[in-house]
């Protein structure tokens, strides 16, 4: 492997050298029962990165049966305040390898070394502490009843063996997302990986080992979809699916639920809204405009892809956004001065491509990029132009499906009411944007809009408190904040008779 851009860790050469990369399994790493590997590529470059064992069927099978003996055993004699011990020791080693982690996420999916360092990898160290800190606070309830000489309380109980399945594109982050909760809620983990970005969750395999949490508790398993997470799905011993990806898939991984009737909660796709008024301060929303489509790529569930701007200051606005996009400055992630790096596979690059032609056949005008990116440092990589299309209308295929890229649809509209009529004409509803200083127009618009989570005035802002996720086809459960924990809970009744 080869980087021209910057020395890489010492601790990612040695983490890279001991390839193929085994996968977690009862406490400890190891090959895949096929002996089938696969590659992990440099999107940058092109390059294999490293190979890596993949998990089938058996190796899922192996996972599960170690979670659920765990679950059964050992892990249910460690105490809330052990557990909460353990996840705040996980986040401190982390953070502690956090220049190691940033470089690794950024080698396996692309993005800038400044998003892994100032994003990815500090929120993820604070979703477990977060979720560390709920594993000794959450608790059942005693019941007023009124029917006889009775008590009656309720417990919190753990839903047991949980699988969950990630996406590429903040494979650290969608880790700490999953596990942290689940595991301090006390349930045993099999996590699957996605199959471009298993790195860093291999990494973060080695630290839970070092963090001491007994064998079974989290594994993990890399391996492609239709097989080993299609294992997971169906498998008839896990409890609870957890998944975030596609809405495609998120439809199968609810018929492969159906077997067991497991529980199953989605985090999927969207087609979010970003609504700009006149009365907007339009600084401000042309920086959040750029923020909410071209961080990581545009490769961001929750993206402002939808554009509205008030007719008025249409022309204006889209013309001053084109002018900014055309500066990002494209590159390999390992090189600090990128701002924006290649998607993350070849497959991915098609797929963005094929829009852009799609957005010009329609009729969309690209006032800025359009194509595949081209250039002696970018040519081996899956670079794309990042996108401004201009006269779309909602309609549009490219203002309707989900591109995954960096690409805006702007779009005009007339008042309030066409900006949420537009803004919720789409299957999805995972987040959208306001922009306005007119306080109650802001909140009425936020109020009106079917998102699961509504920026005013900022857009992409995180917190592990905050709960995320969707309204129609974006999914349904939320990760982030208390509600996750019934996610990952059970409430049980217990009578007791006094008489
Ligand atoms: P993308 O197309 O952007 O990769 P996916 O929804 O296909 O999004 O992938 C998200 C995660 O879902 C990945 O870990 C992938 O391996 C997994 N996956 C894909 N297909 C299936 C499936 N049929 N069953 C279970 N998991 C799947």
């Amino acid at each position: 492997m080869t980087t021209t851009q910057q020395e890489l860790h010492p601790a990612v050469v040695k983490f890279l050298s001991n390839s193929p990369k085994k996968m977690l399994i009862n406490g400890e790493f190891v090959a895949s029962k096929s002996g089938k590997t696969f590659d992990t590529i440099n999107p940058a470059t092109g390059e294999v990165i490293a190979k890596v064992y993949e998990a089938d069927k058996e190796d899922i099978d192996a996972a599960v049966k170690a979670a659920r003996t765990a679950f059964e055993g050992e892990w249910k004699k460690v105490t809330p305040k052990d557990r909460e011990k353990l996840l705040n020791r996980l986040a401190d080693l982390i953070e502690k390898n956090a220049a190691e982690f940033a470089q690794l996420e950024t080698l396996d999916n692309g993005k800038p070394i400044n998003e892994s360092t100032f994003a990815d990898v500090p929120l993820s160290v604070d979703n477990f502490r977060y979720f560390a800190g709920w594993a000794n606070k959450i608790h059942g309830e005693t019941l007023p009843v009124s029917n006889g000489n009775y008590f009656a309380y309720t417990l919190r109980e753990p839903v047991g063996v949980v699988g969950q399945i990630i996406p590429w594109n903040f494979p650290l982050l969608m880790a700490a997302w999953k596990i942290a909760a689940a595991v301090a809620m006390g349930n045993c983990v099999v996590l699957k990986p996605a199959e471009q970005t298993p790195l860093t969750a291999l990494r973060l395999g080695e630290l839970i080992i070092e963090a001491g949490f007994p064998k079974g508790v989290i594994n993990i398993c890399p391996g492609f979809g239709e097989t080993a997470g299609a294992a997971l799905s169906s498998h008839m011993d896990v409890d609870k699916v957890a998944f975030t990806g596609e809405y495609i898939t998120g439809r199968k991984i609810i018929q492969a639920s159906t077997g067991n009737l497991k529980r199953v909660s989605l985090e999927l796709g969207g087609k979010s809204p970003n609504v700009v008024f006149t009365d907007g301060d339009l600084d401000a929303a042309l920086s959040g405009c750029i923020g909410s489509v071209f961080f990581n790529q545009g490769q961001v569930c929750c993206a402002g892809t939808r554009l509205f701007v008030e007719k008025k200051i249409y022309d204006d606005f889209v013309g001053k956004l084109s002018d900014r996009v055309k500066g990002i400055k494209l590159g390999a992630g390992l090189d600090p001065s990128t701002q924006m790096g290649p998607l993350v596979s070849e497959e991915q690059l098609k797929r963005v491509t094929g829009y852009l032609d799609i957005g010009k056949k329609e009729g969309a005008n690209p006032l800025a990029g359009g194509n595949r990116a081209k250039g002696e440092h970018l040519d081996k990589g899956y670079f794309v132009e990042p996108t401004v299309f201009a006269n779309v209308n909602n309609k549009m295929r490219i203002a309707q499906e989900e591109i995954f890229g960096p690409v805006v649809s702007a779009i005009p509209f007339n008042d309030v009411n066409d900006a949420v009529f537009q803004g919720n004409e789409t299957t999805y509803g995972l987040a959208a944007g306001v922009w306005t200083k007119d306080i109650k127009k802001a909140h009425s618009v936020a109020k009106a809009l079917k998102a699961g989570t509504v920026w005013i005035n900022c857009y992409n802002v995180f917190d592990p408190c905050a709960p995320f996720g969707g309204f129609k086809q974006s999914g349904f459960g939320r990760e982030g904040g208390i509600h996750t924990l019934e996610l990952y809970t059970q409430v049980k009744t217990v009578w007791v008779n006094l008489s």
